[in-house]
C-alpha cells in the first residue's frame, strides 16, 4: 500500500513542486483511493486520479486598490476551479496572508469530493486573495472586494461557478461582492451564496456548518447508543463555525471549555453557556475584537499562543484552520481520555495525527465529511434562488439533517472495517470519489 502511494507521489511532487499543503490533500485521498481503484480498474485505464487533481482551470490575477490614506496597495487574487463533473463549481473564497497558490489547490481538491458527498449538484472550487480583511476599515475591505470581484466577474456565475465565504470572507465581504457583479453584470442572480436573507440568502446559512458538524457527531455517537449531554467539549477558532458549533453543543446539553483565535485560547472551567456566547459572538462578528477579552470579562484563564489540545475532554472540535492539530496533540488528546474527534476546519490534523486517531480507533470525522454541512446549505441557497422562493428555517434545517445523515451513512458504506470499526476517511473518501469518477467516465476525456 505504501508502495503505492509513494509511486503515485512521487510524479505528483514532481509536477508541484513545493505545494505542500495540496501535496498533504493529495496524499491523503491516494491512500484510500489507489487501493480501491486496484479492485476497479476502469478509473486506473481511464486515469481518473490523474485528471482529477489537475485543476480545470486556474485564475490568477491583481487585485489593486486604494487604502484609507489614499496609498496604492496590491495583493494577489485566484479562483481554482477544480472539477465540473457534477455540476458547476462550487466553493468558498478565503481572504487571508497565508492563502497561495498551494493552500486554494488543496482546498478545491477537498472541496470537490466534499461537495459530493452532499449528494447536491456541485463541482468544486476554491478561490481568495493574500488580504488579510483584519485592521481594515469597512471602506477599505469595500474597495478591495469591489476590485477583487472587477476581475473574477468574468469568471464566474450562477450556472458556472458559484463562490461563498471562507476564513475572512463573511456576511459583510460576500455583500461588498454581489453589490460588484450586480453592477458590473447588470443582473440579480444566485452568483454567490451565504448572501444575506433580504436579498437571495437562505436562512441556516450562517449556522450550517458549525450545526452540521454536530449533527455529524450525533450521528456517530448513534451507533455507540450515547449522545451530547454532559460530555466535554474543546473547541478551537471562534469565527462561524467554532460559534454555531458551540451554539449547537451547548443546546444539546454539552459543557463547552475552550474557543480560540490565533493569539491564544480561553478555557472556562465552568463552560461557555449561551449567555457567553453572546458575548463572543459580538466580540467577533461586531467589535472584531481579541479572544483574550472574553477572559477579561469572565475571568477565566486565558492561553496566550497555545491550542487547546492539552484540555481534557471527551470531543475536540479542530474548527480553526489546517495543520493546526499535529502529532503531539493527537497523542495528548487520547491519553486525556478523548474519543472524538470532528473537523469544522478544513484539513486541521496533520497526517501523523490522522494515523494516531485511525490506529488509537477513536471516532474520527474528517472534515469533508463534517464540515459539508455549509456548503450543503449553500447548494439549498442555489436552489431557492432558482425557485426565486425562500424556505423556512424549519424545512432548511430538516433537510440539512438528512444530508448530513446520508454522508455518514455514505462514509459508513464505504469505511466499514474490521470489528465494526468506521474508517470515516477512508469512507468519505471513496463515497465522495465514486460519484465523481463515474461522471467523469461518462463524460468522456475532457
Ligand atoms: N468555505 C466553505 C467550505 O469550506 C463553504 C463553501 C460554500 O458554501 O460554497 O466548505
Amino acid at each position: 500500500m505504501e508502495l503505492l502511494v509513494d509511486s503515485f507521489m512521487k510524479e505528483v511532487e514532481v509536477r508541484n513542486p513545493h505545494e505542500e499543503e495540496f501535496l498533504q490533500s493529495v496524499s491523503e485521498i491516494a491512500e484510500s483511493i489507489l487501493l480501491y481503484m486496484e479492485d476497479h480498474p476502469q478509473y486506473k485505464k481511464y486515469k481518473v486520479l490523474e485528471r482529477m487533481i489537475e485543476p480545470e482551470r486556474v485564475i490568477m490575477f491583481r487585485v489593486p486598490w486604494v487604502n484609507d490614506h489614499g496609498e496604492i496597495e496590491v495583493n494577489r487574487g485566484y479562483r481554482v476551479q477544480m472539477n465540473s463533473a457534477i455540476g458547476p463549481y462550487k466553493g468558498g473564497l478565503r481572504f487571508h496572508p497565508s492563502v497561495n497558490l498551494s493552500v486554494l489547490k488543496f482546498l478545491a481538491f477537498e472541496q470537490i469530493f466534499k461537495n459530493s458527498l452532499t449528494g447536491l449538484p456541485m463541482g468544486g472550487g476554491k478561490g481568495g486573495a493574500d488580504f488579510d480583511p483584519k485592521g481594515k476599515s469597512d471602506l477599505e475591505v469595500m474597495r478591495f472586494c469591489q476590485s477583487y470581484m472587477t476581475e473574477l466577474f468574468k469568471h464566474v456565475g450562477p450556472n458556472m461557478d458559484i463562490p461563498a465565504g471562507d476564513i475572512g470572507v463573511g456576511a459583510r465581504e460576500i455583500g461588498y461582492l454581489f453589490g460588484q457583479y450586480k453592477r458590473i453584470k447588470g443582473e440579480f442572480t444566485g452568483v454567490l451564496t451565504g448572501k444575506g436573507h433580504e436579498w437571495g440568502g437562505s436562512l441556516i446559512r450562517p449556522e450550517a456548518t458549525g450545526y452540521g458538524v454536530v449533527y455529524f457527531v450525533q450521528e456517530m455517537l448513534k451507533m455507540r447508543n450515547d449522545n451530547l449531554k454532559g460530555k466535554r467539549v474543546i473547541i478551537s477558532g471562534s469565527g462561524n463555525v467554532a460559534q454555531f458549533t458551540a451554539e449547537k453543543c451547548i443546546a444539546e446539553g454539552a459543557k463547552v471549555l475552550t474557543m480560540s483565535d490565533s493569539k491564544g485560547f480561553v478555557y472556562d472551567a465552568n463552560g461557555i453557556d449561551s449567555h457567553k456566547l453572546a458575548y463572543i459572538m459580538h466580540l467577533k462578528n461586531v467589535k472584531r475584537g481579541r479572544i483574550k477579552e472574553y477572559a477579561e470579562e469572565f475571568g477565566c484563564e486565558y492561553f496566550p499562543n497555545e491550542k487547546p489540545w492539552s484540555i481534557p475532554c471527551d470531543i475536540a472540535f479542530p474548527n480553526a484552520t489546517q495543520n493546526e492539530l499535529d502529532h503531539q496533540d493527537a497523542l495528548t488528546l487520547i491519553s486525556n481520555g478523548c474519543f472524538c474527534v470532528a473537523e469544522g476546519a478544513n484539513m486541521p490534523s496533520t497526517r501523523a495525527a490522522i494515523h494516531h486517531f485511525e490506529s488509537s480507533k477513536i471516532l474520527y470525522a474528517p472534515g469533508k465529511a463534517a464540515n459539508a454541512g455549509g456548503v450543503a446549505v449553500s447548494g439549498l441557497e442555489m436552489s431557492q434562488n432558482s425557485l426565486r422562493y425562500s424556505w423556512s428555517r424549519e424545512k432548511i434545517d430538516r433537510k440539512l439533517k438528512v444530508i448530513i445523515e446520508q454522508i455518514h451513512q455514505s462514509c459508513v458504506q464505504y469505511g466499514r472495517e474490521e470489528n465494526d470499526y468506521i474508517n470515516y476517511v477512508k469512507g468519505a473518501n471513496i463515497a465522495g470519489f465514486v460519484k465523481i469518477a463515474d461522471a467523469m467516465l461518462a463524460q468522456g476525456i475532457v
